[in-house]
This record gives C-alpha cells, sequence and structure tokens, in this order.
C-alpha cells in the first residue's frame, strides 16, 4: 500500500501523515520514519498540533538499511529525484509506504522526485488545501505556496526550491487568484 500525502504549506500534511502511519503503530507494525537532513528546521516529524515522532535522519533513502514493515518519509520534496526508485522497489517489496510532501513549489514548479511519485501512482493520493492566507476565503481553497521575503515582498525566483523558512522567508498558502507569478 503506497499512500502520498500533498499540498501547499499549512495545509495539515504532516498531522495526516501522522494519522495514516499511527494505525501501523497500534498494530505493532515495525514502523520506520524518515527525515530529510535539509529539514533543518526540525528534528523530528512533527505536526503544528504538537504530535511528534522520532525519526532518523538521512540525505538520501538509499542510506536507509534498517528493517521494517512500514515506512514514512515526511517532507519527500527535499530528498533527490532517483529516490523514487527505492520507493518502487519497496513497493514491490509489499511495504506499506506513506509519504508526505509539497508538490510544487514557491514557483508552482513540481518537484522532480514528486512527479516520479505521482507517475508510480499511489494507491491513494491525499491532496491537502490550506486557508488561503490572504483572502481566508471559507473554502479552504488554498493549493499554492507563496514565498515572500521579510518586508513582505514576493520572492518571485533566485531561490532554491527547498529554502527554509527560518527567518529569511517567510511563507503564505495562497488560492489560486491569491498566487501572483509577478509584482502588481
Ligand atoms: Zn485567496
Amino acid at each position: 500500500m503506497f499512500t502520498l500525502i500533498t499540498g501547499p504549506m499549512k495545509s495539515g500534511k504532516s498531522a495526516e501523515f501522522l494519522a495514516q502511519t499511527q494505525p501501523f503503530e497500534h498494530a505493532n507494525k515495525d514502523v520506520l520514519f524518515i527525515h530529510p537532513d535539509k529539514n533543518t528546521r526540525e528534528e523530528g516529524i512533527k505536526s503544528r498540533l504538537g504530535i511528534e515522532v522520532a525519526a532518523i535522519t538521512v540525505g538520501s533513502l538509499k542510506e536507509v538499511n534498517q528493517p521494517f514493515d512500514v515506512i514514512g518519509v515526511d517532507e519527500i520534496h527535499m530528498l533527490p529525484e532517483d529516490d523514487a526508485d527505492m520507493i518502487e522497489q519497496w513497493r514491490r517489496q509489499e511495504k506499506h509506504i506513506v509519504i508526505s510532501g509539497l508538490d510544487i513549489d514557491y514557483r508552482r514548479q513540481m518537484f522532480p522526485i514528486v512527479r516520479r511519485l505521482l507517475e508510480l501512482k499511489p494507491d491513494k493520493h491525499i491532496e491537502m488545501t490550506a486557508f488561503c492566507d490572504v483572502c481566508h476565503d471559507d473554502s479552504r481553497n488554498a493549493q499554492f505556496t507563496q514565498m515572500l521575503d521579510l518586508n513582505g515582498n514576493l520572492v518571485l525566483g533566485g531561490l532554491d526550491s527547498i529554502t527554509i523558512d527560518d527567518g529569511g522567508v517567510e511563507y503564505q498558502a495562497r488560492c489560486f487568484d491569491c498566487y501572483k507569478t509577478e509584482e502588481e
């Protein structure tokens, strides 16, 4: 079973990720949690609800050598594209796989590894949405992540797709109408 959870910033991906992996833990399955080393903001996997699980930190899924029944990978977009080969291999071995991450970056470009995973056709693809940080529409229709500098100006390019919001930039969840591709 391969479950993929995607969505913009602030859409509750980590909470959904934990919700999808908890039943395996309750069933006493051997659950291995993976956390990309590029995410320097957090150590374990933590949802904004405050739930946290311990995870091993890797630069690539090829470093994983522990046995497991279930593998949970958070922030998949921070891992290299060819790590998709490992996911395919584990799926052939009938492992349970739960993955979450951003699907598109702040420029609305799809992360290469996420494209590869979509091409593998997950058994379940959960697309999360957020409340738009600009119009706050009740329909919770934000599917995009906009990057801003600390003065509130749009950042439309020039920075890496996986720039961490550790103080130099800020991310907002935005709906299609509020997401901007140029300064107005
Ligand atoms: Zn909006």
